[in-house]
């Protein structure tokens, strides 16, 4: 089997997203939504990150990889995980039971 020439056109690529499975066609990046379920994964990788020097590579990974709107969508979830995060943290202290 002839690899050499063909590979590159014929041979899709594997979603972005980490599900293992190949895109539809050699440009696509993501299957059909998974783009959005990527962005989903790396806000919730900021979010669960203890280490900031983890959480500002995933942030990194944020801007590298996601399309402009799928970087708001994704510093929307972060925003919104870490609004409920000071809020449980607020209810905690206030109630300690
Ligand atoms: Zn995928």
């Amino acid at each position: 089997m002839n690899t050499t020439d063909t590979a590159a056109v014929t041979t899709p690529n594997l979603c972005r997203c980490g599900c293992g499975d190949q895109t539809k066609t050699t440009k696509a990046r993501y299957l059909p939504g998974h783009d959005a379920r990527h962005a989903g994964q790396l806000a919730r990788a900021v979010l669960a990150a203890q280490d900031p020097k983890q959480r500002a590579t995933v942030r990194r990974t944020i801007t590298k990889q996601l399309s402009p709107a799928l970087q708001a969508k994704a510093k929307r979830m972060i925003e919104r995980g870490q609004r409920i995060e000071a809020a449980r943290h607020r209810t905690n202290v206030s109630d300690p039971s």
